[in-house]
C-alpha cells in the first residue's frame, strides 16, 4: 500500500452536498453515495472526522434578514445539522462503516456530547466520527467549526467539499472569463475574497497552519483521489 499523505482528515460537507434538486431537504440516495465515498477512504485507513452544515434545511442569517431573533435563528440552523449528522450516520452504518456522532449541544439520547479527547479515540479506534451542531454557538458557521474541529483533534488537512471543481476568480456560472486556482494562500483567499470559507474559518486555519483543500464532490471518487495526491481541485496554504 503507498503511504498515506494523510493519516487523520477533517471533511467538510455543506447542507446542500445532501441535498437533492433545489438544494433543500434531504436526498437518501445522495446521502448514501457519500457515505460509501467515506467508507472508501475508511478503507485506506484514514481517521476521519466529518463536520456536517445545515443549509439545506435552515440558515439562521436568512431567517434574521426576514425578522426572527437571530440568535433563535441560528440554534435552528445548528439544530439543522443534526438532522443532516444522524441521515449520515444512518447511511454510513448501512454500509457497515462504524461511527459515533458528537454534537456540541447536548442531546443525549441522539448522540454523544462533543468532548475532545472521546473524538480522538473513537477515530482511533476506526470510527468516523460525525461532529454537529455546529460550533454550539450562534453567529459562527460550520465552516469555521470545520477548521476548529480539525485543528482540535489535529487533522492534517481540511477536505472543503463543494458543488464547484475548486476556486474561482469569480463565479463560474456566471462569468465565463473566470479562471480557477490551483494553489491559494490564506492571505489571497481574504485579500481577494475568494469564496472558500467565510473569514472567521479561514484566519483560525491560517493561525493554526491548517491546510484546505476545496473539490468538487459531483464526481464519485473525488475524496479518495485528493487523498491519494491527485492534484485536482484548490488547495489552500501558507505559502505556495
Ligand atoms: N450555525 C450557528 N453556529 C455554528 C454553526 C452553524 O449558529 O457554529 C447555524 C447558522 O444559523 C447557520 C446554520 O447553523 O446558518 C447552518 O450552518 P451552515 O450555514 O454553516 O451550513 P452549510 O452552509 O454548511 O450547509
Amino acid at each position: 500500500m503507498p503511504k498515506l499523505k494523510f493519516k487523520r482528515v477533517l471533511l467538510k460537507l455543506t447542507g446542500e452536498s445532501v441535498s437533492g434538486e433545489g438544494g433543500f431537504g434531504i436526498d437518501q440516495k445522495i446521502v448514501r453515495d457519500i457515505a460509501l465515498e467515506i467508507k472508501e477512504i475508511q478503507e485506506m485507513g484514514i481517521e476521519t472526522a466529518v463536520v456536517i452544515g445545515g443549509g439545506n434545511i435552515f440558515r439562521g442569517s436568512i431567517a434574521a434578514n426576514d425578522g426572527m431573533d437571530r440568535v433563535t435563528a441560528d440554534y435552528m440552523g445548528m439544530l439543522a445539522t443534526v438532522i443532516n449528522g444522524l441521515a449520515l450516520q444512518n447511511a454510513l452504518e448501512r454500509e457497515g462503516v462504524h461511527t459515533r456522532m458528537l454534537t456540541s449541544i447536548d442531546m443525549r439520547q441522539v448522540a454523544e456530547p462533543y468532548v475532545r479527547r472521546r473524538a480522538i479515540r473513537h477515530m482511533e479506534k476506526g470510527r468516523v466520527v460525525i461532529f454537529a451542531g455546529g460550533t454550539g454557538s450562534p453567529y459562527f458557521t460550520t465552516d469555521t467549526t470545520a477548521s476548529l474541529r480539525a485543528i482540535e483533534i489535529n487533522a492534517n488537512v481540511i477536505l472543503k467539499a463543494t458543488k464547484v471543481d475548486g476556486v474561482y476568480s469569480s463565479d463560474p456560472k456566471k462569468d465565463k472569463n473566470a479562471v480557477k486556482f490551483t494553489d491559494l494562500t490564506y492571505m489571497e483567499v481574504l485579500q481577494k475574497d475568494l469564496k472558500v470559507m467565510d473569514t472567521t474559518a479561514i484566519t483560525l486555519s491560517m493561525d493554526n497552519k491548517i491546510p484546505i483543500i476545496v473539490f468538487s464532490m459531483k464526481e464519485k471518487g473525488n475524496i479518495k483521489r485528493v487523498l491519494s495526491g491527485e492534484k485536482i481541485g484548490t488547495i489552500v496554504k501558507g505559502n505556495k
